[in-house]
Formats: C-alpha cells, structure tokens, sequence
C-alpha cells in the first residue's frame, strides 16, 4: 500500500479521495460522493467497526485538523482507508454508485475475463461475504458466471466486502441489456484431431439435457439468455458423431458469425 504521509506531507488535508482512487492498486474504487459521505444516515453502524472513526471520516472528507504523531496518523490513515472501503460498498448500490461503477465495466477498468471463450468479456469486483477481513475480492465474469481472482497482486489483497456479495448482480438487474448472451461454444478435448472418447460422451449428454432445458423454458414462454442458434449447427453436431476427424478449432457449438 502506498504511504500518503511520504507522498504529499505538506497537501495532507487535501483532497484525500482524490489521492485515494488515484493510488496503485486503488484501480478498482469509484470516487464517492461528498453528499454521501457527509450524511450521517449512510454511515450508520460503521462508528463501532473503525477504529478512531471520528479522525478517520475528517480525513476522508478533508477536514481532518488534529495534531498527533506519525504513528497515530499512520493508524488513522489506515482506520481512514478501511472505512471509505466499508462505505464504498454501500454507495455502489445507490443509483449514483450503479452508473459510476458501469462507466468503470464499460472502461475494462476490472479487467476481462480470461477464459478464452468469453472473448475478454469485462469483469465486475464482488466480495465472497459481506463481513470485512473475511475473504479478498474476486472478479465475476457474466458470460460463464464465474468467479477470478485478480491478476495483480496489489487487487489481490482488497477486502471484498468493500464491493459485497450483492453489488455485480444488482449491476445486472438496473441495466439489463449489459448482461451477455449466454455462449453455447466450449472447448471440445481432442487427441490428433480424434474426440477424447469420454468428454465427448459427456459433452453430448449435457448438450441433449440443455436443448431440453430450453424447451422447458420455451414452453414455459421464460427467456433463455442463449445468444442466437445457427440453423444448420444442429445436423452438423449429428453427422460429426460418428466420424471424430474433422480438424476445426477444438471449440463445439462455434457461435454464429458476428453480423
Ligand atoms: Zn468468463
């Protein structure tokens, strides 16, 4: 973490949030809003979790005037960068936190996911609990809905409840039309062009069980999230069983083309 007393000890009360967000490794934080900050209902219950709580929120908001050495500047400045995290997790729920935070996705600004087939789709942060010190945050891609960790090692170390268990999928519910189509291509197993006999026994099971899935879901009229099915992507599966020789890109089910 980098020290703001060595960085700028004579600019000290100002403009903490500036300095905060703009820190390495501090990539992942939107800028919270003063008004937010300064009403005190938003922070309610975090006076008992912060050590010097009162010293650290004047720090944060840029009114900190209090004469102490640097060991107990050092301690506020830490309780200070716990509570924007504690704080933070609450506001990139509010309406004005959601669309800072989706300008930030849109960016890559959390990175992309790495898996290949989902062709870098963006990530958001989310916290395995909401209970500070628990479990570091982790990186949620929507395409295959999994979680990552992060690349760099200065993420790595975030709290994930300065993001929380909630705050990717409520991204999702306010601005639906982010959410991906759900990609039907995956990494087929071949040895010298042949199928890997049992992973494709497998992989034509759990194909059959989702056209099932999916015409449950037709029937019951519900959406199914799958992107756009090539007409002729079914026989082609069909007479490909038997044969195992053709040398393609080793993914099933290709996604149509892009139009
Ligand atoms: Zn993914």
């Amino acid at each position: 973490m980098d020290d703001f007393n060595s960085e700028s000890d004579s600019d000290y009360t100002s403009y903490w949030r500036d300095w905060f967000i703009s820190s390495r490794g501090n990539e992942y934080f939107c800028e919270i809003d003063e008004e937010y900050l300064t009403d005190r209902f938003n922070l309610t219950g975090l006076n008992t979790e912060i050590q010097y709580y009162q010293h650290a929120l004047d720090l944060v908001t840029d009114v900190f005037d209090f004469d102490c050495d640097d060991d107990m500047r050092e301690a506020i400045e830490k309780s200070a960068r716990h509570l924007y995290g504690l704080v933070h997790a609450r506001y990139i729920v509010t309406t004005r936190g959601l669309a800072k935070m989706l300008e930030k996705f849109k960016k890559s600004d959390f990175g992309k996911c790495p898996r290949v087939i989902c062709e870098a789709q963006p990530l958001l942060p989310m916290g395995q609990s909401d209970v500070p010190n628990t479990s570091p945050v982790k990186l949620y891609c929507a395409r295959c809905e999994d979680l990552y960790n992060p690349k760099s090692s200065r993420h790595a170390v975030i709290d994930g409840a300065y993001f929380g268990t909630s705050f990717h999928n409520i991204l999702f519910q306010v601005y639906p039309a982010m959410l991906p189509p759900k990609s039907q291509r995956r990494y087929e197993p071949r040895v010298f062009g042949f199928k890997v006999h049992a992973a494709a026994a497998l992989g034509r099971w759990q194909a059959d069980e989702r056209e099932k899935m999916k015409d449950r879901l037709k029937d019951a009229k519900i959406e199914t999230g799958f992107e756009e099915e090539d007409a002729d992507e079914e026989e082609e599966e069909l007479d490909d069983e038997d044969d195992g020789m053709e040398i393609g890109d080793g993914f099933a089910n290709r996604a149509p083309a892009q139009a």
